[in-house]
């Protein structure tokens, strides 16, 4: 963005005229969490609502060192505001995403860092002309709920996950077992008779919240918990063949009238669908190096574990071994700058790292499963390309994804979880991925079949009358409809 165009305290913002020109009624606000995970789907939900609502106009929220990543996934139409990432010790300057962080202990610093914008983005929503049809904002940004409602603006909050996940957190959290003792098996309250999970399936953030001295705990009761029950409504990157079942547990932890709207998959609702048209950026090569093995349909398998897990090099040395025992070919995107694998993985596999283009790659024919961690996004992106997954969580809300994957809708295996082991071994990696990727065993072709299914239920959810481009159209109908209630309404829930 050329200097001229800077404007107020803001380091990258659009030209004067561009507000001016819109009214609030026809103007969205978006600011993402900055994390991969959580910015993806909200990048591609601006894109979304751009397209299909010529009208709108809509403005990306976010920091000087996640522009130009933003930037290249939005189009022209959607504005980019970028407020001064605050420094804040010990944090590293110039860490303004949570995949850049060192160390995992450093992911609470960064959460309370961006606390810290909300007097700049008090400002930015004060400079506007009129007040915006509402605020999408995430979770963990909890401060712009308030700025939002003393602004007179109506937020809605984004937490990345989806609606069966969400909901089992809060049940938990709002009414905990009488222990989360390894290994029982816990009902969950106010959730449909068929979902029962294991204890150490529960989130560590859940787990802890009855630990007032725990950092977390009081951060998440501080700053998020309130502002996130207090939103108008929830937008969620999912769709009802997978997660109708779920809502209205959800939506019981809410406001009266606060609903959940399913407008997923978010990438397919861009216009980014999984058959390839639209390629991503590819700076390792992979999809060429796929195309290369085009001729055999289904037999690659890909592995990642997203943009947040630190996996050890003991872990990492063990599933290398397992993938070459499994003789399936493979291509690996790891996170690790440091680590090499012992083994010589021969001519058949490949270990990239640094960005994929993991969407097309898991809409390639030549791949046929994918061994992932279950962060949201990816378990959407696996099933909108009609692949089964191998699903081997690490952390957060990922073992309650593997078990929606694995146990309810049967699109995948689960990486055995064993009470008290550090580490998954070699044997363990090398048997389920050849149970994954067998082309002739029953239990194989069934997940399969699963995620076939889920791909056809995400094409139908995202096209012209499906149940996700409904509430999409019906989110900013019913926000229009009420601008003028909710910009006087809402000004009252101002904390
Ligand atoms: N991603 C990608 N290329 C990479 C790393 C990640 O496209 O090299 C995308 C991936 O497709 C997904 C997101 O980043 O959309 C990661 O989100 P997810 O919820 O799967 O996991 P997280 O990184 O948040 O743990």
């Amino acid at each position: 963005m050329p200097e001229s165009e800077l404007r107020r305290g803001f380091r990258c913002a659009p030209r004067a005229d561009y507000f001016a020109a819109v009214a609030g009624r026809d103007h969205v606000v978006i600011f993402p969490f900055m994390a991969k995970g959580h910015m993806l789907p909200l990048l591609h939900f601006a894109t979304a609502l751009s397209a299909q609502h010529g009208r709108l106009r809509v403005t990306l929220v976010t920091t000087p060192g996640n522009v130009a990543f933003a930037r290249s996934r939005l189009p022209a139409s959607v504005g980019l505001v970028a407020l001064p990432f605050p420094s804040f010790p010990p944090l590293p300057e110039g860490v303004e995403s949570t995949d850049a962080l060192p160390c995992p202990s450093l992911h609470l610093t960064f959460m309370q860092a961006t606390g810290l914008l909300r007097g700049p983005f008090a400002e930015f929503l004060a400079s506007l002309p009129s007040p915006p049809l509402a605020l999408v904002s995430d979770f963990f940004l909890g401060f712009t709920r308030r700025v939002a409602a003393d602004a007179g603006v109506r937020r809605i909050v984004f937490n990345g996950m989806s609606c069966f996940a969400s909901a089992i957190c809060k049940a938990l959290a709002a009414s905990p077992p009488t222990s989360f003792e390894p290994g029982t098996m816990i009902q969950v309250p106010g959730m449909p008779e068929h979902v029962a999970v294991r204890a150490e399936e529960v989130p560590d953030g859940v787990t802890k919240r009855a630990d007032p001295d725990n950092p977390f705990t009081r951060f998440f009761m501080d700053e998020i918990g309130d502002s996130d029950v207090r939103s108008w409504g929830v937008l969620s990157n999912s769709l009802d063949a997978l997660d109708a079942a779920y809502v209205s547990a959800l939506e019981s932890f809410y406001e009266t009238g606060a609903r959940a709207w399913l407008v997923g998959p978010l990438f397919m609702a861009a216009g980014d669908m999984p058959d390839g048209e639209k390629k991503e950026q590819d700076p390792e090569g992979c999809l060429s190096w796929l195309d290369e093995r085009a001729a055999h349909p289904g037999s690659v398998v890909y592995i990642s574990f997203g943009t947040q897990a630190h996996i050890t090099d003991v872990q990492l040395d063990e599933l290398v071994h397992g993938l070459v025992q499994s003789g399936h070919p493979f291509l690996w995107a790891v996170r690790s700058d440091t680590w090499s694998p012992p083994v010589d993985v021969g001519p058949n596999n490949r270990i990239v790292r640094g960005w994929v283009p993991q969407r097309s790659i898991l809409a390639h024919k030549a791949v046929g499963g994918f061994v992932s961690h279950c962060g949201w996004n990816s378990v959407m992106e696996s099933l909108a390309a009609g692949k089964p997954m191998l699903a081997w969580p690490m952390i957060a809300e990922q073992h309650l994804n593997a078990r929606h994957v694995a146990n309810i809708l049967g699109a995948g295996v689960r990486i055995a979880l064993k009470v008290g082991a550090d580490v998954v071994g070699s044997a363990e990696v090398e048997e389920k991925v050849r149970e994954l990727m067998d082309a002739e065993s029953k239990a194989a072709k069934r997940m399969r079949e699963r995620a076939v299914w889920a791909q056809q239920a995400a094409k139908s959810a995202v096209s012209h009358g499906g149940t996700s481009a409904m509430a999409l159209l019906k989110l900013v109908e019913e926000l229009q409809e009420t601008y003028d209630d909710g910009v006087v309404g809402k000004c009252a829930n101002s904390v």
